[in-house]
């Protein structure tokens, strides 16, 4: 959902972007590039950061971009010109999605360097990388159809997604350091501090460096659209809805004046106005279910049109999907709404 309150916030460096393959310097040893990507969302924010470990100086890199040929040209071309001659020290990975991990195997092969990420998304990484959890098939498509979406084309679509993480992300690593909540990095002679976030993925891990003020925001908190946060098959009841909003409720803890480098759009300071922002978002947005909800009890698909109001190819349908049912599970779970399964097997939720 794009932010209609976008002047709130400020860019720092105004249009300025890396050009493809190479970086811009957002502070000294902390070099930003981005990358393409196949989606509607067209690219993904990467972090050089220079780095020191076991006595060896050289580069930590953050978040990877998806694997696809394109994508390690880029990086490619970023080795040769942009790293002075060092090395890759390091793989830090905020999270499991396939624009973020897709290329840590290649990175970590290359340079023979640990990814360091959370345990729980490593897992999950390593199990979809081989097979269809969560992302697609039989089990999507029939939570989907639960859910009131039962479009027959759609629908065959999704069963037939079943390669689609797979795709993105051909391998994982078979090891990794974990990243745990509280944990402090020392990265290029500063302490990077972990903050694990929920509800966009399963342990998200943004990291803070006081020092420079700057969050690495990975997907929690972006500027310019609101962050994914979808229920889906393999936790049918999962309320990611308000694990997310507690957790960037916590980012308020934040200094006011942080930069954030977000993993999509630019860097922006105005932290607090963009979690406020996404505070009231979603409020309003649970205010909508629930008046829709008292008029007449409703599913999750007839719930699109009032929470997206734009037309939604199916990519952009699966994901609005998931997130009708996390506002409806919120409210559920919260019992501000009754659920119930009824006899055509589409679970319809109400306010009696
Ligand atoms: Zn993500």
């Amino acid at each position: 959902m794009a932010n209609s309150r976008e002047s709130e916030l400020h860019y720092p460096l105004g249009d300025a972007l890396p050009a493809p393959g190479a970086t811009l310097e957002l502070a000294p040893g902390v070099r930003w590039l981005r990358m393409g990507l196949p989606f509607a969302l067209d690219h993904i924010n990467l972090w050089l950061l220079r780095d020191e470990i076991d006595g060896q100086a050289g580069w930590t890199i953050v978040d990877c971009g998806v694997a696809n040929p394109a994508t390690q040209a880029l990086w490619e071309q970023v080795f040769a010109t942009e790293l002075a001659g060092l090395p890759v020290l390091r793989v830090i990975v905020t999270h499991f999605h396939p624009d973020h991990i897709g290329l840590a195997a290649w990175l970590t092969e290359k340079w023979q360097c640990r990814l360091w990420i959370s345990a729980t998304d490593f897992h999950l990484a390593r199990l979809a990388s081989g097979s269809t959890v969560g992302m697609g098939g039989h089990s999507a498509a029939a939570f989907f159809a639960s859910h009131g979406l039962v479009d027959e084309e759609s629908l065959a679509k999704i069963r037939g997604r079943s390669s689609y993480y797979p795709s993105m992300v051909p391998s994982v690593p078979a090891s990794f350091r974990r990243l745990m909540n509280g944990l402090q990095l020392q990265i290029g002679g500063h302490s990077w501090h972990c903050i694990t976030g929920y509800g966009h993925a399963p342990e998200h891990i943004s990291l803070h460096c006081p020092d420079l003020s700057l969050l690495i925001s990975g997907d929690m908190v972006l500027p310019r659209i609101s962050t994914n946060v979808s229920v889906v098959d393999v936790e049918p009841e999962a309320d990611p809805l308000t694990l997310y909003l507690d957790s960037i409720r916590q980012m308020l803890m934040l200094p006011a004046d942080t930069l954030v480098l977000p993993a999509h759009g630019k860097p922006f300071s105005g932290l607090h106005a963009r979690v406020d922002q996404l505070l009231e978002h979603h409020d309003e947005r649970l205010a909508d279910v629930m008046q829709a909800c008292a008029a007449k009890p409703c599913h999750a698909a007839e719930l699109l049109d009032l929470l997206f109001k734009r037309k939604l190819d199916l990519h952009q349908t699966t994901f609005a999907m998931g997130e009708s049912v996390a506002h409806l599970n919120a409210l559920w779970l919260q019992g501000r709404l009754q659920r119930r399964l009824d006899a055509d097997g589409i679970y319809r939720f109400s306010t009696n």
